[in-house]
């Protein structure tokens, strides 16, 4: 059985689709979007988060890494990164979790036991299980393993990926899913390079894949303000949306800046730094013009 990179399991989740569900984030994502709010989903690899308020400078972390590495008060540098074996050693001595190791292997009969857990919950509101990222089809093969665990013990499946995989993964994943949570950033190709660094035709191409197949998918907007907020792009992706009949609705997610703190706290570049959280006013009006375009549509979901 293969098992998972993990770095996160979120229970009494209702933002990962329907009901409550648990959210298992696997690490790594083909991806670099300027706006990323789970940078720890990046690297494929575990990696070291520091907190540096938290740190209280007692030189624990230095006493016990076989590199001297980490330095009180600051996050893990690049060069630091490279060397560094992710021993979790400092993270241990730490008395007060300043240093944590984010990203940890587990089989999937791991994650089916936490799973387990909230299957009253599921059941009395229609939730279940999202594997989230990162991007969880970057591992496939433990993907579809833990999907076929839990949705044979009757655990509703969802999947919210970014949509870059070879599409033979996908469409094995997808016998085994429920509903696709499916990000749809721009349509635009030179603007999706210039934000998330790939070009977007495997992902279009694989969202009809998808269509075709008729999986359930409720596609995912995030709503970046001066990125992809204006009229043309929403206009054209609620068209997309509205060409593709298994696609049950467009969920506009406004802009977290909570991944700009996690991004300095990994040493990661904060591409976009003056962004700001889109107001209600403004998510209310996106949704009346997605609307408009005759396909159902949320704030958030
Ligand atoms: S994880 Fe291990 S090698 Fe890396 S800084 Fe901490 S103690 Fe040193
Ligand atoms: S062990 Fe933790 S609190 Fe102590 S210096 Fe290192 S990071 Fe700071």
């Amino acid at each position: 059985m293969p098992r998972g990179q993990v770095f996160n399991i979120q229970r009494f989740s209702v933002h990962d689709g329907p009901g409550i569900r648990t959210a298992v984030f696997l690490k790594g994502c083909p991806l670099d979007c300027a706006w990323c709010h789970n940078p720890e989903g990046i690297s494929p690899r575990p990696e070291i988060l520091m907190t540096p308020s938290r740190c209280i400078g007692c030189g624990e972390c230095v006493a016990v890494c076989p590199h001297d590495l980490p330095i009180p008060h600051r996050s893990p540098s690049a060069e630091d990164a490279e060397h560094c074996l992710v021993c979790g050693a400092c993270a241990e001595a730490c008395p007060t979790e300043a240093r944590q190791v984010v990203g940890r292997p587990m089989s999937v009969g791991e994650v089916v036991e936490v799973v387990l857990k909230d299957r009253i919950f599921y059941d009395d509101s229609g939730g279940g299980v999202t594997f989230s990222g990162g991007e969880p089809l970057q591992q496939s093969g433990f993907l579809r393993a833990a999907l076929e665990a839990c949705q044979s013990r009757g655990i509703h499946t969802a999947v919210d990926t970014c949509g870059l995989a070879p599409e033979e993964d996908l469409l094995s994943v997808a016998e085994v899913t429920d509903l696709f949570l499916f990000d749809v950033k721009m349509l635009d190709d030179s603007r999706h390079r210039r934000y998330t660094g790939v070009s977007n035709r495997q992902i279009l191409a694989n969202l009809k894949a998808l269509g075709r197949r008729g999986q359930r998918i409720w596609m995912r907007v995030p709503v970046i303000p001066g990125v992809n907020d204006d009229a043309e792009n929403l206009e054209a992706t609620a068209e997309l949306a509205a060409s593709i009949p298994s696609v049950e609705r467009v969920c506009l997610l406004p802009y977290h800046p909570l991944g700009e703190s996690k991004s300095k706290r990994l040493d990661r570049d904060v591409s976009l730094p003056d962004l700001h959280a889109p107001t209600p006013g403004e998510m209310q009006n996106l949704l009346e013009m997605v609307e408009a375009v005759g396909v159902a549509a949320s704030i958030g979901g």
